[in-house]
């Protein structure tokens, strides 16, 4: 059975773009509108020889209570389900209440968890990252995963803790 990588996130932070740059092609359905990634979604992936699934995940309610609600639900099943969780923020917002509430979810999972700062699209805008240190998930790795900046290098530090 191949390792399962989840990525988690509120909706619009760009976990669909980071899947199919993984998965190097467009099957995961990015949207302007939050919501329309279909619910745990798992595709095939490989990185320099090694195989493994990435799940997209989504199912987004419209509502800020459907909101906390979902992200909780998004959390605990990639604790149960996945290897490894990527929680996935954007840099250019900083730390909502929503990525605080994920982010203290998963500090309890057993499962290893990376933060990835999305939306880093250049270097002028890596300032914007360092304010991620304080959702406690460690380092936050820089990317953007419109652009392919950053990926490999989070790609090379999720296989090593794979
Ligand atoms: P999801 O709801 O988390 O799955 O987010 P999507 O992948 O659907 O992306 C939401 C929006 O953010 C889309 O308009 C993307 O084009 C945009 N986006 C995703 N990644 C990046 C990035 O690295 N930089 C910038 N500037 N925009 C991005
Ligand atoms: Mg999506």
């Amino acid at each position: 059975k191949l390792p399962v990588v989840a990525i988690v996130g509120r909706p619009n932070v760009g976990k669909s773009t980071l899947v199919n740059r993984i998965i190097g092609r467009r099957e995961a359905v990015v949207e302007d509108v939050p919501g329309v990634t279909r619910d745990r979604v798992s595709y095939p992936a490989s990185w320099i020889g090694r195989r493994f699934m990435v799940t997209d995940t989504g199912g987004w309610e419209p509502d800020a209570k459907g909101l906390q609600q979902s992200i909780s639900a998004q959390a605990e099943f990639a604790m149960r389900t996945a290897d490894l969780i990527v929680l996935v923020v954007d840099a250019t917002v900083g730390a909502t209440s929503t990525d605080e509430a994920v982010a203290r979810t998963l500090r309890r999972a057993k499962t290893p968890v990376l933060l990835a700062a999305n939306k880093v699209d250049s270097e002028r805008a890596e300032a914007d990252a360092a304010v991620l240190w304080s959702l406690g998930l460690g380092e936050p790795h820089m990317i953007s995963a419109s652009h392919g900046r950053g990926t490999a290098d989070l790609l090379d530090t999720i296989l090593e803790a794979l």
